[in-house]
């Protein structure tokens, strides 16, 4: 085993269960706006077809193609109009919300808690590098009680580059004082946290497979629950 001192994460749906608190969120603007009474589409419909655009403007971000303000104006907008209702101001107002209120919602990944217990008790050093919005990032570790696990939080907003892109990576290393022979990244997205950290030369990669994608490389490690980490930290 390399001698690896500092372990970097991924946040959302890596740490942070994205997926399960925005899907709180909406439910909760959803029936507040009263949608499925007015445009009759029920809410599991909706949210099925938001998570499919949300996940797709993300991937577009994250390879350069369209801005933050890109998705914040359109990751609603497209949803209903998926449902035939042509409403920017309806889109902008659940943005608007959505930001608002994710944060009072803070499920973490189950065993987010006790892994990252587990590994400050072995003196590892434990940091964050997120692609997600800057203003968010360090809110989200703070309110779900995490803040205190990490040596250094870092949000690519900061320099405005993207995972996979190496000077994101440079910088959060840069920031932890930490070298690439003795650093690991862990997430849950395989071009930006695995595939961006490999190629970066960070001496470990961690695939947090939880969709059973089964992507594979070279010396890449694979887990399917946060808990398997203990068999090689
Ligand atoms: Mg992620």
């Amino acid at each position: 085993m390399k001698n690896i001192r500092h372990i970097f994460f991924d946040l959302d749906n890596t740490l942070w269960d994205h997926r399960k608190n925005a899907y709180l969120t909406l439910k909760e603007i959803y029936r507040r706006e009263n949608i499925q009474k007015i445009y009759r589409i029920p809410f599991e419909e909706f949210h099925k077809e938001y998570f499919t655009i949300n996940e797709n403007l993300w991937a577009q971000i994250r390879d350069g193609k369209i801005t933050k303000e890109y998705l914040r104006k359109h990751r609603f907008y497209d949803s209903f109009m998926f449902f035939g209702v042509d409403d920017e101001a309806l889109g902008l107002r659940f943005e608007h919300n959505f930001l608002d209120e994710i944060l009072s919602y803070n499920e973490l990944v189950p065993g987010a808690f006790e892994i990252l217990e587990y590994l400050s008790e072995k003196d590892y050093k434990l940091h964050i590098l997120s692609n997600g919005f800057h203003e968010v990032t360090y809110k989200k570790a703070e309110l779900s009680g995490i803040k205190n696990y990490f040596q250094t939080i870092t949000s690519a907003d900061e320099i405005n580059v993207r995972k996979p892109q190496p000077e994101i990576f440079r910088y959060a290393l840069g920031k932890a004082q930490a070298q690439r022979d003795s650093s690991v990244m862990i997430g849950d997205d395989w071009i930006a946290d695995v595939r961006g950290a490999k190629s970066f030369g960070m001496a470990q990669q961690v695939f947090f497979d939880v969709f059973n994608d089964e992507f594979s490389g070279d010396g890449i490690i694979s887990i399917r629950k946060l808990d398997e980490l203990r068999n090689y930290y």
